[in-house]
């Protein structure tokens, strides 16, 4: 039977099988993954990479894995829908390791996430003098070791009075700068009516007394006072309550998880944080904090920096203690090999960057001992000098030899070299992708006549003629994190990179102590645009309220109608155009909206047309489609905006695609289409070829040309050699990372660069140049 025959070599259980996907861009794709090998997904942004390998591979293989639980069980995890294919076969559990931000709170350390820390502490428990006791004595995160004082934070919190108090004001007229206890608030009338001080005076020019009066009352709680509330003469009683007692009440000594976001982050801006007196920032209790390894306390050895802790530990031979030690070593240098030897154990996850969270995401995987499974990286690179990417390329490699199937996607040609497999997507992005147009070794794609082959075959010089600067803006005495007091001069006018291995120090110099000194520079990141779930890229870009204006105009109606955010909007579905129906232990559905068909508007607002098309049908069109029907109602300002989308190189979204399902660059591209009509303004960005393929790279620069050409400074912080080769001027940090960085090692051109020794950025440099 030749059919049962063809199955049979189809499914041979040494792939993973494809049949027919269609998930988002998707065209019937049909793929046979190796098993057991390294796969890297390659292709320009939008082509359809993330949509084969996470929203079809991993959803489904967890989606299989949950199935095989209990209902019991299945209720209690989270619930996948199944992916739009025909058939995915021979899947194996998939664990994904992405770069999403690790659970940011502060209890969460380098130390706990790699669960080195708890290693360390069996060696404090085990082998110091004097011993405070068994394991948990000597955790942070349970009460018989954490610091009384500060409940095992390491710092504590209190309100910033320089900043709520303007000293040069009276009470009267505005002292309090924090906006709900201020003038003409509720709050406030305590302190503009008080009798007891004198609301005229200045803040500054209190006496003790009165500023302790002020802050903390009589030192007798709240009192009844009458005083009058209002100018037409009324009186009331009002206590009196002092306003540090206040703000410590309301906002300090409870669960601030009840309050919204908003009045979180405003009376976050309001607090200083000091490091634990008590602990000094140590976290733990002084028991713990007097036992001693090698003379070193668990504190100091959380304070190092992982490549020294190794030494330290390394010298312990002794033959009880020596094996924890020795596992504590191994662990610590699955840290360094991947590059990250600069941290220390008791850095707070919530600071890193994504790269090295999905780095050290990895740590944890490295050190397991499971095989079989599915590993999913998404472009592992980031963050990561051309020096590190090949020890990367090392623990990739390594995964796979203990009998995994590793899948990643990727954009930078070392990884792509390492691969067993490469599949590129493409042709092109959004509905122009979609397609696989090469598989097969990384060999056979450098030959391959597509965008990637065509990419991988060229070799580019630095570049010959850099702009001239036409200013200069000083980073003065910079001493944060490990910069080692660095003033260095930054071009006006021109496009600076910032260059450096990991942990070198580059975003300190240039997120914090370049944007302190010159506050009116533009940060364009990539994190998400703080809208509703429901923006896109025509109400982002202001579009939307024109569309509603010309349809409003030309149906004699009203531009409310045309907003699938009130009136307009289907009922049924409230202007969603999908119903999710969540089916307790089955899986959820997501089903379109029967009475609009997914168009989100009433009947009556779809029939309202202009030039034959709907306002749904306005939001269906790309940007490059929109700028054609605009073309018969000129309209400047959405002219301007969907040209900017173009100059960004998003004509492929659809105006009305939720920017919830954009990838970091494509957000941070879509923020940059908004500013690019300004000129004399700096801007900063950080490593913005994060996502981009080789191609989309060419895009980028030729934006980063027009935002200097307009006559703005832009200033990148980037490991990717073509941007490198690009800029008019770098600026290297070095020589290494951590407390061996943090110097400018060197600063002049591209091609001055090519000639500079001790730094790894131009040895790299000079590797690449054709
Ligand atoms: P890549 O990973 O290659 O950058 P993606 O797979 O993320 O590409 O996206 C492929 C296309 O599908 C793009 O046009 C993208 O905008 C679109 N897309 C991705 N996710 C969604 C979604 N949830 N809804 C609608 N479109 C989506
Ligand atoms: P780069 O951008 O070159 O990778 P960073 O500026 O992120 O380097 O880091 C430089 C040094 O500062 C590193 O040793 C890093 O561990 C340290 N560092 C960065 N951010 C923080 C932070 N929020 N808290 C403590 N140390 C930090
Ligand atoms: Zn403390
Ligand atoms: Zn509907």
């Amino acid at each position: 039977d030749p059919s049962s025959d063809q199955r049979n070599s189809l499914y041979d259980h040494q792939h993973i099988t494809l049949t027919g996907a269609r998930e988002n861009n998707l065209k019937e794709v049909d793929l046979r993954i190796p098993k057991g090998r390294l796969t890297v997904f390659t292709g320009v942004s939008g082509s359809g990479k993330s949509s084969v390998v996470f929203d079809t591979i991993a959803v489904e293989s967890q989606r299989q894995l949950n199935e095989t639980f209990t209902w019991f069980v299945r209720n209690r995890l989270p619930k996948y829908e199944r992916p739009h294919a025909d058939a995915i076969e021979d899947l194996a559990p998939a664990i994904v390791v992405d770069q999403r931000p690790i659970g940011g709170h502060s209890r969460s350390t380098v130390g706990t996430m790699t669960d080195i820390h708890s290693v360390i502490r069996v060696l404090f428990s085990r082998h110091g003098t004097p011993s405070a006791g068994g394991a948990t004595a000597y955790s942070f995160n349970d009460p018989s070791g954490m610091c009384p004082r500060c409940d095992g934070i390491g710092r504590t919190v209190r309100p910033d009075y320089d900043r709520i108090l303007d000293p040069a004001r009276s009470l009267a007229d505005g002292a309090i700068l924090f906006p709900p206890f201020a003038v003409g608030t509720w709050q406030g009338q305590t302190y503009t009516h008080t009798t007891d001080l004198d609301t005229h005076k200045p803040v500054g020019e209190f006496t003790a007394a009165e500023r302790r009066f002020l802050l903390r009352g009589d030192g007798r709680g709240a009192r009844k006072r009458k005083v009058s509330v209002d100018n037409t003469g009324g009186s009331r009683d009002i206590d009196y309550e002092g306003l540090a007692d206040r703000f410590e009440r309301l906002y300090l000594n409870r669960d601030l998880s009840a309050l919204a976001q908003r009045t979180r982050d405003l009376v976050q801006s309001f607090l200083v944080e000091d490091r634990c007196p008590a602990c000094d920032g140590a976290r733990l209790n002084p028991a713990a904090l007097a036992t001693r390894v090698e003379g070193l306390s668990i504190a100091d050895c959380a304070r190092m920096e992982v490549t020294d802790l190794i030494a330290v530990l390394g010298r312990i031979d002794d033959p009880v203690a020596g094996p924890v030690a020795g596992a504590a070593v191994a662990a610590l240098e699955r840290v360094e090999a991947i590059g990250l030897g600069y941290l220390s154990l008791d850095r707070e996850t919530s600071t890193l960057s994504g790269g090295e969270g999905q780095r050290l995401k990895m740590v944890r995987h490295l050190g397991s001992s499971l095989t079989g499974m599915t590993y999913i990286f998404d472009e592992p690179s980031v963050g990561l000098h051309p020096r590190d990417v090949g020890r990367l390329g090392d623990l990739l490699l390594r995964l796979r030899d203990k009998g995994n199937t590793v899948l990643v996607v990727e954009h930078d040609p070392d990884v792509i070299a390492l691969a067993d497999h490469v599949v590129d997507m493409g042709p092109a992005a959004g509905t122009d992708g979609g397609l696989v147009v090469f598989e097969g070794t990384p060999r056979g794609l450098r030959d391959a006549d597509t965008l990637t082959g065509r990419c991988l075959r060229r070799a580019r010089g630095v570049k010959d003629r850099p702009r001239e600067r036409t200013g200069d803006m000083w980073i003065k005495d910079a001493d944060l994190h490990n910069l080692r007091n660095v003033s260095v001069r930054v071009p006006a006018g021109v496009l600076t990179a910032v260059t450096g291995v990991a942990g070198s120090g580059k975003s300190t110099l240039v997120s914090r102590s370049f944007v302190e000194q010159h506050p009116d520079a533009v940060v364009v990141d990539q994190s998400s645009i703080g809208i509703s779930g429901r923006s896109t890229p025509a109400t982002y870009l202001g579009i939307m309220d024109r569309v509603r204006g010309l349809f409003a105009r030309h149906t004699g109606t009203e531009p409310g109608l045309f907003s699938f955010n009130s009136r307009g909007a289907c009922e049924s579905c409230q202007g969603r155009g999908i119903i999710y129906s969540d089916l307790a232990f089955m899986d959820p559905v997501t089903t379109t909206c029967e009475a609009c068909a997914g168009r989100r508007f009433k009947d009556e607002v779809l029939r309202l047309t202009v030039g034959g098309r709907s306002v749904a049908d306005v939001l269906d069109m790309t940007a490059e489609q929109a700028i054609a029907f605009f073309a018969d109602f000129p309209d400047t300002a959405v002219r301007r905006r969907l040209d900017a989308l173009r100059n960004v190189g998003l004509t492929y979204l659809t105006l009305g695609q939720p920017l919830s399902t954009l990838s970091g660059g494509e957000r941070q591209r879509v923020k940059l289409a908004t500013r690019l009509h300004r000129t004399g303004a700096v801007y900063i960005l950080d490593e913005p070829t994060t996502g981009l393929h080789m191609a989309d790279v060419d895009g980028l620069l030729a934006l980063l040309d027009r935002l200097v050409d307009a006559g703005n400074t832009v200033l990148v912080v980037e490991h990717d050699l073509e941007v490198v080769k690009h800029a008019d001027w770098v600026i290297d940090l070095g020589p290494d990372g951590g407390k061996h960085g943090g110097q400018v090692v060197f600063e002049g051109t591209p091609r001055e660069l090519l000639a500079a020794r001790g730094s790894f950025t131009a040895e790299h440099l000079r590797g690449s140049v054709g």
